[in-house]
């Protein structure tokens, strides 16, 4: 991980966005411990973000079971200011073929891994769900517990190019691609309805989007964040799982693991 200083502000820029948009339950964030911007090579993908167009910076929260992520929490010390860094999708990402947030860094969303994890159910169907608020994000992203701390969490950060946003004002559960002439479907809340002409979804408090193209998102942030809680034993402490141990797999948590609440 190196840095350098147009990768500083913009890691500043990610942390401050975090922050503005943490809107549910405030006192349940302590502060961001560490920002890494992604480099990688999704090539493809940014050329469709080009030909796709409106796109938007958006969270997505997945679980980690990453040794590297638990390497960053144990050398944080409490006090200290976010962290900020590069992280090379290449060579920073761990090991583990079981861990989706390297999964996605590495190769970007994959839309084949909705639906295979227990419980799934996507409000408006099979595709990718991002939000525009952080605290969002962190109803996706708990952990197991196992690599690190249970009060650490993380969350992504991605372009996500929404094109023409279809704005939804009941759930769409049956959909596989944006409903014709449109390349997104948008969820709003009441009090955000000034944006759609009115239109929103009543089931929801909160912002949600959806595309159905893994080209059209490219993770562009790794946030790493502290909740307020009692702290669990340190990583070096707990055992380690290796990639053959039953117990979890790689598409736990991705993109959207557990039958919603109203959000
Ligand atoms: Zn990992």
């Amino acid at each position: 991980m190196g840095t350098n200083a147009s990768s500083l502000q913009k890691c500043a820029k990610s942390e401050e966005l975090f922050l503005r948009t943490w809107e549910k339950q405030k006192e349940d964030l302590d502060k961001v411990v560490a920002v890494f911007k992604i480099k990688h090579n999704l090539r493809q993908h940014r050329k469709t973000q080009k030909k796709i167009g409106n796109v938007q910076l958006l969270f997505h929260g997945t679980k980690v079971y990453c040794e590297k992520y638990a390497e960053v929490i144990n050398n944080i010390s409490t006090n200290s200011k976010a962290l900020y860094g590069d992280f090379d999708a290449n060579k920073d990402c761990c090991k583990n073929t079981a861990c989706p947030m390297c999964g996605i860094i590495q190769q970007g969303y994959d839309l084949e891994k909705f639906g295979t994890g227990t419980g799934t159910w996507g409000r408006f169907g099979k595709g990718l769900y991002f939000t525009e608020n952080s605290s969002k994000g962190n109803d996706y992203n708990f952990l197991t517990e196992l690599y690190c701390r249970k009060n650490y969490r993380c969350i992504l950060l991605n372009t996500v190019a929404m094109g023409k946003i279809y704005y939804a004002d009941q759930n769409m559960a049956h959909l596989l691609h944006p409903p014709a002439g449109f390349n997104s479907v948008v969820g709003l809340p009441k009090a955000k309805a000034d944006i759609s002409k009115g239109v929103h979804h009543p089931g929801l408090n909160y912002h949600e989007a959806v595309v159905y193209n893994n080209k059209y998102v490219i993770p562009k942030y790794i946030i790493i964040y502290k909740l307020k809680d009692e702290p669990l034993p340190m990583f070096k402490d707990l055992p380690l799982i290796s990639q053959s141990s039953s117990g979890f797999h790689p598409q736990d948590g991705f993109p959207l693991d557990r039958p919603p609440t109203l959000q």
